[in-house]
C-alpha cells in the first residue's frame, strides 16, 4: 500500500527538464519538479521521495564506517562545486551515470550488436570471467546479455577507461571520438549502461569495474574514506595500500587460480585505479602484478614495489619532451603553453594531448615487451586515460581543451586496436571501453546554482562549532571527537543541512537577494540530507 502510493507520487513529481546550453546543443538533466521553499521533510520522507533508482544507487554507494556521516544530494540540477569553484561529478543522476560500454573483439565476441538494456559496470568482471569459465562467487554483477563467447578464449583482454568520458561529455563533443564510434558499430555496445552507484567517482567506480561488486560490498566508497579508526584518508592511501578493498578483484582471483602465471597490469594516472586489478602481494597468495601511476608533481611513473611491479617501459620517459615540444609548436607560437595550459610546469604537463600520446605509446610498448596475449592463459590489462576528467575539472566540459584531449584519447584507442591486430592477432583479444562517470555542465550553462562547499562548511561551523572534517559533493564527514565534546548529534547536523537555503550558501549579494536560475533565495539546496546510516535501514 505504502509502496504503491510512493510510486504514484514519484511519477507525479519527476519531470525531465530540458536545459539548453547556448549554441552547443541541448542537455537534459533529471530533476524533481518542486521548488522546495517550505520546511524540510523528515529524513525518511526525504529518502522515500527520491526516485527509486536514485535511492538504490545511493544505497549501493554506502559502506558503514567507511562512508561519511551525512548523505547529501543537491537539488539537481544544482551541484556541489569543488573547493576552488570547479566542477564535480558525483551523484545518481543519469547525466553522470550513463557511460559508454563497448566490447570489441572480432572473432571472440559478437560483432555489430547494440543492447539498450540498463546494465552496470558491475557486470563487466563476471562477463570477462564467464569467457574463461572462471567463477566469481556472489558478485552483484551479472554476465551481460548477448555477450557469450563466439570464438576461442581471448589471450588478452584490455579494458580502457576514459575518465569522465560518460555520455554527456561524448555527446557534447560528438566529432571527437571516431575510433570509439567505430568500435561501437563493429563490436557489442551497451547503450543503457550506467556506473551503478553514487558517489560516482574514480576510486569507487574502478573498483566496481574490477570486482563485480558495488561499494556497499567492495568498500571503496569515494575519494576520501574513513579508516579503521574513523580518520578520513585517501581511498588507496596515496598508493601505499589497497587494503580498503574488501573483496578480490577478478584479475587477482583469476591470476591466483592459474598459479599467478597470467599477466595482470594496470596503467593509470593515480592509485585510484588500482581497484581494477586488486592488491598485488597485499592479498595473501597474490604476486607483484604490473602497476604504474604518476607522481603528479613530477609526472613521473611510479609504483609501490612492495605490492606491484613497475614495468620496465616506464623507466624511460624520454619520448615525452619531444611530444610536448611538438605540441607547443603545433598551436603556432612555441610559448610553452598549450591552450593556456603551461607545458613547462611538471605538475601540469599531463593535461594535454602530448601526454595522452606518451601514455598510449607506453601502453603499446608494454604489451609487446612483457608479452601480453602470447600464451594460453588469458592476460588482463587495464588502463585509465585521465585527461578528459582532469581538463573538465579545470575548464569545464564545454571547454575546447576537453575536445582536444578527447580526440587525443580516441586516437590512442585506434592505435591500441591496430597494435593488438599486429602483435596479438584478431580473434585473440578483446578491448573493452567504458568511462567512470559523466561530467558536470557549468551552472550558468544549465541555468542553475552551484553550491559552495566551503561556505556550507563555514555555516555548519558557525552553528555547531568546528565539527566538520570535509564537505564532499554527496557526503559530509564529521569529527567524532568534536561531536562528542559538544554534545552535537549527526541528526542535528543533517537536519540543519536539510533546512539549508540558497541564500545561506550564496556568497554573492545578488543571488542572496534574487536567487539563481529558477530558484528563489529560500529554496532548500539539498534534496537529501540524512544521517548516512539510514541508507541501510530505511524501508519506504
Ligand atoms: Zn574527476
Amino acid at each position: 500500500m505504502a509502496a504503491r502510493r510512493r510510486t504514484a507520487a514519484r511519477v507525479a513529481v519527476v519531470a525531465v527538464v530540458a536545459l539548453s546550453i547556448a549554441a552547443l546543443g541541448r542537455i537534459t538533466i533529471d530533476t524533481l519538479g518542486d521548488r522546495a521553499t517550505g520546511p524540510a521533510p523528515s529524513f525518511k520522507a526525504q529518502l522515500c521521495a527520491l526516485p527509486e533508482d536514485w535511492l538504490e544507487l545511493t544505497q549501493r554507494g554506502y559502506y558503514e564506517g567507511r562512508s561519511g556521516h551525512i548523505s547529501l544530494l543537491p537539488r539537481t540540477p544544482m551541484y556541489m562545486t569543488t573547493g576552488g569553484k570547479g566542477w564535480t561529478h558525483s551523484g545518481p543522476w543519469d547525466y553522470l551515470q550513463k557511460v559508454p560500454l563497448v566490447f570489441y573483439g572480432p572473432g571472440v565476441v559478437p560483432e555489430g550488436a547494440e543492447v539498450g538494456r540498463r546494465v552496470s559496470l558491475a557486470d563487466v568482471a563476471p562477463t570477462i570471467a564467464s569467457w574463461m569459465d572462471h567463477e566469481l562467487p556472489d558478485v552483484a554483477g551479472r554476465v551481460l546479455p548477448g555477450l557469450g563467447r563466439v570464438g576461442r578464449v581471448p589471450a588478452v583482454v584490455v579494458t580502457v577507461v576514459w575518465d569522465g568520458g560518460g555520455w554527456n561529455a561524448l555527446e557534447h563533443w560528438p566529432d571527437s571520438w571516431p575510433n570509439l564510434a567505430a568500435l561501437m558499430a563493429e563490436g557489442t555496445s551497451y547503450t543503457g549502461a550506467i556506473v551503478g552507484s553514487s558517489p560516482s567517482v574514480t576510486p569507487a567506480v574502478h573498483t566496481t569495474l574490477g570486482t563485480g561488486h558495488f561499494p556497499e560490498t567492495h568498500g571503496v566508497t569515494d575519494v576520501p574514506v574513513r579508516n579503521e579508526r574513523g580518520i578520513v584518508t585517501d581511498a588507496f592511501l596515496n598508493g601505499r595500500s589497497a587494503r580498503f578493498m574488501e573483496v578480490e578483484a577478478l584479475a587477482e582471483s583469476w591470476d591466483m587460480a592459474r598459479g599467478n602465471r597470467a599477466l595482470v597490469g594496470e596503467i593509470g594516472y593515480e592509485p585510484w585505479h588500482l581497484g581494477m586489478i586488486g592488491k598485488g602481494t597485499e592479498t595473501p597468495g597474490g604476486d607483484r602484478d604490473h602497476a604504474a601511476w604518476l607522481i603528479r608533481s613530477e609526472n613521473r611513473w611510479t609504483t609501490r614495489p612492495e605490492h606491484y611491479r613497475l614495468p620496465t617501459v616506464f623507466r624511460d620517459q624520454s619520448d615525452l619532451q619531444p611530444r610536448l615540444d611538438e605540441l607547443d609548436v603545433a598551436d603556432g607560437d612555441g610559448d610553452d603553453r598549450w591552450m593556456g595550459v603551461p607545458l613547462d610546469d611538471p605538475a601540469r604537463i599531463e593535461e594535454n594531448p602530448a601526454f595522452v600520446a606518451h601514455h598510449g605509446a607506453k601502453l603499446r610498448e608494454l604489451i609487446s615487451t612483457e608479452g601480453y596475449g602470447t600464451d594460453g592463459i588469458t592476460d588482463l590489462l587495464f588502463t585509465n586515460f585521465k585527461q578528459i576528467d582532469r581538463v573538465a575539472h579545470y575548464f569545464n566540459m564545454a571547454a575546447p581543451q576537453v575536445r582536444e584531449v578527447m580526440a587525443a584519447t580516441d586516437a590512442e584507442l585506434g592505435a591500441l586496436v591496430e597494435h593488438l591486430d599486429d602483435e596479438v592477432g584478431r580473434g585473440r583479444y578483446v578491448v573493452i571501453v567504458t568511462a567512470d562517470h559523466g561530467m558536470q555542465p557549468d551552472d550558468e550553462a544549465i541555468d542553475s546554482y552551484a553550491i559552495d562547499p566551503n561556505e556550507t562548511e563555514r555555516d555548519i561551523t558557525a552553528r555547531f562549532g568546528p565539527i566538520v572534517r570535509a564537505v564532499w559533493p554527496t557526503q559530509v564527514f564529521l569529527l567524532d571527537d568534536e561531536l562528542d565534546a559538544r554534545g552535537v548529534s549527526v541528526e542535528e547536523v543533517a537536519a540543519f543541512l536539510g533546512d539549508y537555503r540558497l541564500r545561506d550558501n550564496a556568497t554573492r549579494v545578488d543571488q542572496e537577494l534574487l536567487g539563481s536560475g529558477p530558484y528563489a533565495p529560500n529554496t532548500r539546496v539539498f534534496e537529501l540530507a540524512v544521517p548516512a546510516r539510514m541508507l541501510e535501514s530505511v524501508t519506504c
